[in-house]
């Protein structure tokens, strides 16, 4: 893609551009793999336990066919497929990965009324999005779901959208953000629903808070870690 229609492109998300990236990481006996799919480059990550294999596909926002053929690679049983939140850059491709793995859908139930716009919302932007399902069930603050020997815990983050979550593994001192929270950035807050005033507070109350060295995973773009973001964060003080 050119670097214009990118820089266009990615105001549509952040509040500011930082841009996109790719990363892999083995992390312990965690199978962590990030394949950037779509227009707007969403980071769909697949988490899984190496022993027994069982794992989650986080945002499967596009290109289910590129995510389909790493699950099959790394030998990964998708149990879960997860949703940060409802745009639709981040769920346009549930319904060939749920189809295809059989993974339930989560999302959190503040967000399901996006699941079935997804299409309407990508063509105001010239895009094409497909609809999703409906979820098996929801996420809420404070749920924990178990894949392998590993455990992820529901943060509720509401501000990009009304029903954000992220998604912290504290034994593996990984978050993933969505939307939420971004390298030195956050999510864009003028959607319906949106609040920069929410958004700030709770990352500020639930996701700062957590130990420094806590590696971040955004929905978009690079990396980071909670101590950088404490100390970069233009949105946040920092
Ligand atoms: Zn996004």
């Amino acid at each position: 893609m050119r670097k214009t229609t990118l820089a266009i492109l990615m105001t549509l998300i952040c509040a500011a551009t930082s841009g996109c990236s790719k990363s892999d990481a083995k992390r312990g006996n965690m199978i962590f793999e990030t394949i950037v799919v779509g227009e707007l480059g969403v980071n769909c990550y697949i988490l899984a336990d190496s022993e027994t294999k069982e794992g989650i596909v986080i945002d499967p926002g596009a290109e289910p066919e590129r995510i389909l053929s790493a699950v099959k690679n790394s030998g990964v049983k998708v149990l879960t497929v997860l949703n940060t939140h409802g745009h639709f850059d981040h769920v346009g491709g549930n319904r060939r990965v749920i189809e295809a793995t059989g993974g339930k859908l989560m999302i959190n139930k503040e967000d399901e009324p996006f699941l079935l716009r997804a299409a309407s919302s990508a063509s105001m932007y010239g895009l094409a999005a497909e609809n999703s399902p409906s979820p098996a069930s929801y996420l809420a603050e404070g749920d924990i779901i178990r894949f392998g020997s590993h455990e992820l815990k529901v943060i509720h983050i509401p501000g990009h959208s009304p029903g954000g979550s992220c998604f912290y593994l504290a034994k593996d001192g990984i978050i993933i953000s969505g939307d939420s929270l971004f390298a030195e950035s956050i999510g864009r807050t003028d959607l319906p629903g949106g609040s920069q005033a929410l958004l700030v507070a709770a990352i500020r109350s639930k996701i700062l808070t957590l130990p420094e060295d806590t590696k971040v995973f955004p929905g978009h773009g690079p990396s980071t870690t909670i101590g950088h973001e404490k100390r970069h964060n233009p949105y946040l003080g920092g």
